[in-house]
């Protein structure tokens, strides 16, 4: 009988020793994808940066590894700002997104003095700039635009339609507006644009579609206001390997083509070729990180379906049932066993929409047996939810082998201490 090794270490005992459910991260995947980045982007491209999007997996280690990797982090939230300067990241390599950020929030981003802020809309526009009068700092902004292209993702991890809570639409005249706007406040510094298409993108064509709608976005600002662009950033979304139907692809699929897309119009437009900023998450997280249940219950409904019930489902890995994400799974302690039957891992909230995964080809199983499901590091921990007062799993980190508790396991009191 053969174990699944994660990382170097025998996932069942890990379950053993820490229980079920219990996400489990590889350090060294997540080192590996940031210097895959450092050497096929940043050090193949000249005036680029890389910023990890935080909200994929945020803890205080993640953050305290993205530090000392000196990589800059985007953050989305109070929450997240909080989070990255409880471990004295520094300010100067944040990134604030979000369609609204709140005024407590812009104060805390303008006090802790985050490197960029991206500008959502006027009316954050207006309150920045009431809050940088009011502490006398200048904020670095980027205006989020919506390039207007669709990315082939699913409808809830599209962003770049035009149909979009998020950003300025390019049409409509309405950017003009807030370009104008903004170089005439004396407090806000724009350096230039955003955007962000969606997410688990595999491939470019979009991609560089929004590209080209911003660049000629770029020229226009150039020619109506003088404005030159110093930054473009063109945001995150790389997609990943779930099961076996993805392929992983490396990040010059896509970096590459970016500048590639980049290059070519703004020498079009004769444009200087600004600082190009990426921004993934899940790309850097997503394949560092599963997630091992324990087996309790098996219903078998003769000639319909047999379902396998985990100690753990929606409330750890929200995904499948929010927007049908597939996932790949792996009976851990039967790992070399032949797979002689199709199943159906279900969660044990009670929702009939808590899945884990459809029809899964497994061993024959049984109560006890450890479910590992992989490709959970991204947008699992983060997305958590104590629905059905389940708490929240324990987070192990594995480097070279030897693994370390990051993120305790919620204990029930923990959970209702704010219950008064
Ligand atoms: C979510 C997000 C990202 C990262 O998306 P991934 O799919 O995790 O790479 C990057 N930039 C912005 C603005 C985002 O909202």
């Amino acid at each position: 009988m053969t174990n699944f090794y994660f990382a170097g270490v025998d996932t069942v005992y890990l379950a053993n020793k820490y229980k079920t459910p219990l996400y489990v991260m590889s350090e060294n995947i997540i080192l590996d994808r940031i210097r895959e980045i450092r050497t096929n982007f940043l050090e193949k491209y000249k005036n680029t940066e890389a910023f990890y999007a935080s909200k994929a997996f945020l803890t205080k280690e993640m953050a305290r590894i993205i530090k000392r990797e000196n990589f800059g982090i985007d953050i989305v939230s109070g929450g997240e700002l909080y989070t990255a300067m409880e471990v004295d990241f520094p300010a100067e390599k944040i990134i604030f997104h979000g369609n609204n950020k709140t005024e407590e929030e812009l104060e805390m981003a303008v006090q802790y003095g985050v490197g960029r802020i991206i500008v959502d809309n006027l009316y954050e526009l207006s309150l920045l700039n009431h809050i940088t009068k009011k502490y006398n700092k200048k904020a670095n902004i980027l205006f989020r635009v919506t390039p207007e292209v669709e990315s082939n993702t699913h409808r809830y991890i599209q962003t770049g339609q035009l149909d979009s809570k998020f950003g300025i639409p390019l049409s409509q005249g309405i950017i003009f507006e807030a370009i104008e706007k903004a170089l005439n406040l004396p407090y806000i510094n724009l350096l230039g644009f955003h955007f962000h298409i969606g997410s688990q993108i595999l491939h470019n064509k979009n991609y560089k579609k929004a590209i080209e709608n911003t660049i000629k976005l770029m020229k226009e600002a150039k020619s109506r206001y003088g404005f030159i662009t110093e930054e473009l950033n063109i945001g995150g979304g790389y997609g990943i390997k779930y099961t076996d139907d993805d392929e992983r692809r490396p990040i010059s699929y896509f970096t590459d083509a970016a500048m590639e897309e980049i290059e070519t119009n703004c020498s079009k437009y004769k444009l200087k070729r600004p600082k190009v900023i990426i921004e993934p998450g899940r790309w850097i997280v997503g394949e560092a990180g599963i997630t091992l249940y324990t087996i309790g219950s098996i219903k078998r409904i003769p000639g319909v379906r047999t379902y396998v019930s985990v100690d753990g489902g929606m409330t750890d890995n929200p995904r499948p049932s929010l927007y049908q994400a597939k996932y790949k799974g792996i009976i851990a302690n039967k790992a070399n066993e032949e797979a002689t039957e199709v199943v159906t891992i279900a969660g044990k909230c009670c929702e009939s929409g808590d899945i884990l995964i459809w029809d899964l080809k497994v061993p024959q199983v049984e109560a006890g047996d450890i479910l590992a499901i992989l490709s959970t590091g991204a947008y699992n921990y983060s997305m958590a939810s104590n629905y059905n007062k389940i708490p929240k799993p324990a987070v192990v980190m594995i480097k070279d082998g030897v693994d370390r508790l990051i993120v305790k396991r919620e204990s029930y009191a923990e959970m209702i201490k704010n219950e008064l």
